[in-house]
């Protein structure tokens, strides 16, 4: 079958390999959507490179088939459509056993640093207690988009979004514009969404942005400062990973506001921390997704509460991936999500 492979930095091929064997609780996965994440590209580029066992097979936001079905898999049959956690439990440590898979500390992430092997393949193997079945109502491209929409939601509810929150989301990425969508579900009054390409500024709008900022042309702490009444907003999502919007959030977040960070950031800033002591805020970080969002972005869509269709940019075939993990950011401006479809 076909497998992609990132061998090193800088190389990333389609390789053949075997299809492998279900074992004992573990399902044997047709893929059917693999979306192509940022974090597969940084890794193709050497980030994270110290905790990377190379040749890695990414694919972490995923939907498919079953194929097949290992001993002691219950509670699934051949031919149901699946998803799955962005991370594997160990399900043997005290954390497993009582029951909080999300707390272990043996997880593996799908795809990534430490990763159990991802979905750019064919057919992958899948422990059934990580699987997620969707509902009659979601489609395969849906279920694929459910792990930037655990994280986008796993940051809404750790900045305390509610009724008539006022919100920046910096970064129109797949997370930022996913968070969007769900701060609006979680009765957000003002959503701003802070951007450099119209397009993607264009869809926020779609998704149910109030007001965007194109940092382009506009400043985004001033803009949003304006838009708020000079007061802030009452949460800032930090998903862009620029150094300039993390700082425009200092400025723009109210007094006891919160600034969650999700976006990784490729250098070290230096801050100055006298800034954040009177502002009073809250500073947390939310990151992986995991810890049960995922099936409730599940029962979202399934429920036509959110629908992300929209961030859907490209298709292309598990053939052409290697391609597309090289350049994912050439034609940054119009590409949200590339999905694979097998
Ligand atoms: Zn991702
Ligand atoms: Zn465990």
């Amino acid at each position: 079958m076909k497998s992609v492979r990132i061998l090193r930095p800088g190389v990333v091929r389609l390789t053949e390999e075997e299809i492998p064997v279900p074992k004992q609780g573990e399902a044997l996965i047709r893929m059917r959507r693999v979306g192509i994440c940022g974090t597969d590209h940084n890794i193709f580029r050497g980030e994270f490179s110290e905790r990377v066992n190379f040749p890695l097979r990414p694919g972490h936001e995923w939907s498919g088939e079953i194929a097949a079905l290992g001993e002691n898999a219950a509670g699934y049959s051949v031919g149901d459509c699946v998803t799955g956690e962005a991370m594997v439990a160990c399900g043997k440590c005290p954390d497993c056993i009582r029951g909080d898979k999300y707390a272990c500390r043996f997880r593996r992430s799908v795809g990534t640093v430490n990763a159990w092997d991802g979905a750019m393949c064919e057919y992958f193997v899948f422990p059934v207690r990580d699987l997620l079945p969707l509902g009659g109502n979601t489609d395969l491209d849906a279920a694929a988009m459910v792990e930037p929409a655990s994280n986008a939601l796993m940051g809404v509810e750790g900045a305390g979004i509610r009724v008539g929150s006022t919100v920046a989301v910096m970064g129109t990425g797949p997370i930022g514009l996913a968070a969007v969508a769900i701060a609006r579900i979680y009765g957000a009054a003002t959503v701003i969404s802070v951007g450099r390409s119209e397009y993607k500024l264009e869809i926020a709008r779609g998704l149910g942005a109030t007001h965007t900022v194109n940092t382009k042309n506009e400043d985004a702490a001033e803009r949003i400062l304006e838009i708020t009444g000079g007061l802030g907003v009452d949460a800032s999502l930090e998903i862009s990973g620029a150094e300039t919007l993390f700082r425009a959030a200092i400025k723009s977040t109210r007094k006891q506001g919160s600034i969650v960070l999700i976006g990784f950031h490729d250098h070290p800033i230096t801050l100055n921390l006298n800034d954040l002591i009177f502002p009073l805020f809250t500073i947390k970080g939310a990151g992986g997704g995991w810890g049960g969002y995922a099936p409730k972005v599940l029962r979202l869509m399934d429920r036509g509460v959110l629908n992300l269709d929209v961030l859907i940019t490209q298709r292309c075939t598990l053939d052409e991936a290697p391609g597309w993990i090289e350049n994912l950011k050439t034609d940054s401006a119009r590409t949200v999500k590339v999905m694979i479809c097998g």
